[in-house]
Parts: C-alpha cells; structure tokens; sequence
C-alpha cells in the first residue's frame, strides 16, 4: 500500500472513544519491547509516528493510527509486564479481550513474537485465546535480523511448537531494521481489509 498520510489519531481508555467511522482495523498484540512501533513506523516509512516505548508496558491504551483514508493501526496495551499488580493485569486482559470480542470493524491481529526467544507463556495465551475465540491473527516474528539465517529454521520451528500453530502455519519473519517481510506483510494487510 503506498501510505500518503499517517496519523495519531487518540489513545483510548475504553470504548466512547473509539472512532466512529467504520474503517477496517488491524490490531497489533505482543509484549513490550517485541517491536510494535518499530513495525508500524516500518510499514508506512516514518521514523516515529508511532512512539518507540522508552517505558514498557506503561502504555495502558489503545493507540489508534489512521493509514490513508484505508484502515486504523490498533496499538495494544503490550501485555507480560511485571511491574504492574495482578489487578491492574486483570484489568487490562478484560479491556483488551473486550475489545476484541467486540469490535466490529476489527479484521485481523497481528501477533508479534521475538524470534530470538521461546514465545513466553503470555505469548501461548494470548494466541490461544484468539485461535479459540476465531480471531483472525497472524504470528509475526520480529528482529529477524538478529538471527543468521542459518539459524532461522531452528528458532522458527521453536516458535511454531511453543505456539501450537496448525501444520503449514509459518511465522512472517519480519526486521523493521531491515525492512525485511513489509511487501509481504502489506500484502496480507490488503487481503484482510479487502471486504
Ligand atoms: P514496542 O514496545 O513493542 O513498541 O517495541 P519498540 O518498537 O519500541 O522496540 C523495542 C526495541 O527493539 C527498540 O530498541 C527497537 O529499536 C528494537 N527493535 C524493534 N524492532 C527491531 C528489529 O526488527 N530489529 C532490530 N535489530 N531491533 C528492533
């Protein structure tokens, strides 16, 4: 997609403040630090319209990025942080469940796991839960340029079975670093937005 204009449009509390104007959207989970921003400054060339968190997990808000007059980018609250108390967790799971049970105009999560490492266990629930609530998602892996390829299919394999994905299901690999996967992630942004 060729992005003419990106914009923060607000970071909503609950959901008064979603916008109202029916765009598809296209959430994006994972915990903090995976690369969220970095994906979403990737995908339309900018260097930070989307801020590169300097504090993980604080954000406890759905950011909302309109692309174009085409789609929202739905930042999600990056789960797995451990300063918060259990509560607040709690809390925050029911906000993000909520809204994607709920939201209408929601077509497809982008789940985002470091390639480096083993999904963590809130990485397995989350994707669990969306299988079983039949949302859409995508597992993407970041930072892939911090992997030989020689070793990709190692950490690759890792991904798939620490996640349970289907057979045939592969992880996108992705490098905002690199720019690594964007026509191909773009390309599955267009699909899912596409009805
Ligand atoms: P967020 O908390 O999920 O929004 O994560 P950020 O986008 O802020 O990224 C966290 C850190 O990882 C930052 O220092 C980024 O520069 C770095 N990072 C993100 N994506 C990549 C990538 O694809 N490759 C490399 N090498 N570093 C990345």
């Amino acid at each position: 997609m060729k992005v003419n204009q990106a914009e923060f449009i607000i970071s909503a509390v609950g959901p008064s403040q979603y916008p109202e104007d029916a765009l598809p959207e296209i959430a994006l989970a994972g915990r903090s630090n995976v690369g969220k921003s970095s994906l979403i400054n990737c995908l339309i060339s900018r260097k930070n319209l989307a801020r590169t968190s300097s504090q993980p997990g604080k954000t406890q808000t759905l950011n909302y990025y309109k692309i174009n007059q085409d789609l929202y980018f739905v930042d999600l609250p990056g789960y797995g942080y451990a300063k918060v108390s259990k509560t607040k967790r709690e809390q925050w799971g029911k906000f993000i469940e909520s809204y994607l049970m709920n939201r209408e105009t929601l077509r497809l999560v982008m789940q985002l796991v470091d390639l480096r490492h083993p999904p963590s266990k809130d990485d397995q629930a989350m994707y669990e839960w969306l299988r079983h609530n039949d949302v859409p998602v995508i597992v993407i892996a970041t930072k892939a340029d911090k992997i030989p390829k020689s070793r990709w299919s190692k950490h690759i394999k890792i991904v798939r079975e620490t996640l349970g994905m289907d057979k045939g299901v592969q992880p996108l690999m992705f490098s905002s670093e690199l720019g690594l996967g964007k026509d191909e992630l773009w390309g599955i942004l267009e699909q899912a937005i596409a009805y």
